[in-house]
């Protein structure tokens, strides 16, 4: 059987092709991958595919009652297990783990395997995770565990050791594209959208094009401003605040440089000649070419410097001082 709806990750995929056409599932598993690049989605194809009631042809078949339920996310055997939304500090309690190895305890409902996900494992708090370890080593027979994480460092070792691991990569630009336009999104703002992705499916589809085309006339309005150094620091200070919490979102932070990292790309493409291939609205004085790709180099430097340990607001106050060195 193979499974179904899944975006890319061909690696993953026939990794569990071949150990379910063997009968080798292992009872848990470890998805590690980029957030939004199909961790989740591969998981409910799993079990879609472990639980078709119409066994013919080498897919499941999306009309049967269990394929129904499950795409509705409404099976019995299908239990997940999430950290709240949109809070960096937001645990997976071991009163809800508890409640989920109760729920093993009883044979599947639907006489298929039961699987239980648990996204973004890296949320269980210490407790919940010693909850967990007993029932991870061995779950009650017809059930399957998958945890997923973005770094397989996030999550205790003796959770790591009792999982079989799968690992999921971020997916091709191109991919995305492709994936905005069946959904209906205009092909322009699909390619732009899929260029900011960061090989994540899921961040792809929350961009707002309005918003970024803000963000980059706010970046190409400092570019172009005369002011100094403290002005460009205030503008840093700006930057950073959006993604300083408990502690300071560097990915987050990395990502958002992804934009003028693109701008810069537009502005060599166009220089060399290719204006068609340019992702974003250009305004203002194009760049050269030696100037766009040293500039682009010096933006992924910087992103490098961030996710290190460097002080965010002077890497990207030197950062702009570069550039407008290399515009002028
Ligand atoms: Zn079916």
């Amino acid at each position: 059987m193979r499974l179904d709806g899944v975006l890319g990750q061909e690696r993953a995929r026939s990794q569990l092709e071949a150990e379910m056409a063997s009968g080798r599932l292992a009872h848990a598993y470890l998805f590690v991958g980029p957030a939004g690049c199909g961790r989740g989605t591969t998981a409910l194809a799993l079990f879609r595919a472990l639980n078709c009631h119409k066994r013919e042809g080498d897919q499941p078949c999306g009309q049967c009652g269990p394929c129904r339920r499950a795409l509705a996310g409404q099976h019995e055997d299908l239990l997940v297990l999430a950290p709240p939304e949109a809070q960096a500090s937001a645990q997976i309690k071991a009163e809800e783990v508890r409640e989920v190895i109760r729920a093993l305890s009883f044979a599947p409902y639907g006489g298929g395997v039961r699987l239980v996900l648990i996204r973004e494992a890296e949320h269980l708090n210490p407790t919940s995770a010693n909850v967990l370890l007993k029932t991870l080593e061995e779950p009650p027979p017809g059930n399957i565990i998958v945890l997923t994480v973005q770094d397989a460092r996030g999550i205790l070792p003796t959770l790591v050791s009792r999982c079989r691991r799968v690992n999921l990569m971020p997916l091709e630009p191109a991919l995305i594209a492709e994936e905005l336009v069946r959904r209906g999104v205009e092909p322009g703002s699909a390619a732009l959208k899929a260029a900011m992705s960061g090989g994540s499916l899921g961040r792809a589809l929350e961009l707002d094009e309005e918003r970024l085309a803000a963000d980059l006339a706010r970046m190409a309005r400092r570019l172009a401003s005369r002011e100094g150094s403290l002005a460009d620091w205030a503008f840093a200070e700006e930057l950073v605040k959006e993604f300083r919490g408990a502690v300071i979102d560097r990915q987050g932070l990395a990502e958002a440089l992804d934009l003028l990292a693109l701008y810069l790309r537009d502005q060599a493409v166009i220089a060399a000649g290719k204006p068609e291939s340019a992702l974003l609205p250009q305004g203002g004085p194009g760049l050269s070419l030696q100037a766009a790709i040293r500039g682009f180099w010096q933006v992924r430097r910087t992103q490098a410097q961030i996710l290190g340990n460097a002080t965010p607001e002077l890497a990207i106050t030197v950062l702009l001082r570069k550039l407008k060195e290399a515009a002028a």
